[in-house]
């Protein structure tokens, strides 16, 4: 092809919108995977896992003994029986459905992967693997906006100390020195607090414009959509964590494989802050459904009220 062919093509190419699926939108492709993103290594193979109670722990004042959370620095849970929540409530922060003020991180995106069991879930929710937050694809290199009022807490690659593990991640950091993995391998994530007792995750991105210490509003860009990370095409991996919330289980193959801690702050599904119905709401890829219901939390309707008009928008969209 000649190089004017090319360039007639290119500025076409670059208006394109994908004809689905989009790269970061096939399913099997994007099963990503909460925090295991961070790392460019492949994925664990499927590994059964058994029926087990709900998972979403509340966290006790102090841990009860021979709970791995205790276990010191360094000396990795070797169990891959999920830790027993525990009923003592500590959450004060407002429900999620109360938060205001919040808009998609990304406007009008695909969301290819819900907060849902997949394969490769970092969460452990009713003996199941669980995505812990919502993957927003459009093309490589679109802004990212920040989803709420708040204060840039972390800008880098080694967020990890910033979302809520029950113990410091350093036998995690330790076993990728062990391994040899460059920071260049794990993702780019700006960590931001909302200050009311939730933080947002922004996972994936090509860069950051923002630095710890920032102030951003809603709609402000801080960053650009990539695949840093664990990522097999440009989306946004985004994650609403509820810093006093109650803990859950981080995925058993995961604590054992990569010495994840057990335990880390709920991740709230998206779509109970965020609505369909916004402008800028993300679109359905057809063949992958939100759930009705988050896992774990019974019967709560997540997908607040739209109305027919809405609901034929997201359809025909
Ligand atoms: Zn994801």
């Amino acid at each position: 092809m000649g190089s004017s062919r090319l360039r007639r093509l290119g500025p076409h190419l670059s208006w394109a919108k994908p004809t689905l699926p989009h790269p970061a939108a096939r399913p099997t492709a994007l099963a990503v995977f909460g925090l295991l993103a961070v790392l460019a290594l492949p994925l664990p193979p499927p590994v059964p896992v058994e029926a087990q109670p709900s998972t979403v722990a509340v966290l006790p004042t102090t841990p009860p003994a021979g709970n791995p959370a205790l276990a010191a620095p360094g000396t990795a849970p070797k169990t891959t029986t999920p830790p027993k929540p525990t009923t003592r409530p500590v959450t004060r922060s407002r429900p999620p459905e109360q938060l205001t003020g919040y808009i998609w991180p990304i406007p009008n995106a695909r969301v290819t992967t819900w907060y849902a069991p997949t394969r490769g879930g970092f969460l452990h929710v009713d003996g199941k693997r669980v995505h812990g937050g919502i993957d927003l694809a459009t093309f490589c290199g679109d802004s990212v906006l920040a989803a709420h009022d708040g204060t840039v807490i972390y800008s880098g690659r080694r967020f990890d100390p910033h979302v809520g593990y029950i113990q410091p991640p350093d036998a995690f950091y330790a076993l990728l020195a062990e391994k040899k993995v460059a920071d260049t391998a794990l993702a780019i994530v700006v960590v931001v607090d909302d200050g009311n007792g939730y933080r947002s995750l922004y996972v994936h991105l090509s860069k950051s414009h923002v630095k710890a210490g920032d102030k951003v509003t809603a709609g402000q860009v801080i960053g650009r959509e990539g695949a840093t990370g664990n990522a097999s095409g440009c989306h946004l991996h985004y994650e609403l964590i509820r810093m006093d919330g109650p803990y859950q289980a981080v995925a058993p193959q995961l604590t054992d494989k990569w010495r994840y801690p057990p335990l880390v702050r709920e991740r709230v599904d998206p779509m109970r802050v965020l609505s369909l119905a916004q402008p800028g709401a993300g679109r359905k890829v057809p063949g992958i459904p939100p759930p009705v219901v988050s896992p774990g939390f019974g019967v709560i309707d997540l997908y607040h009220p739209v109305t027919g008009a809405d609901r034929a928008t997201n359809q025909e969209r």
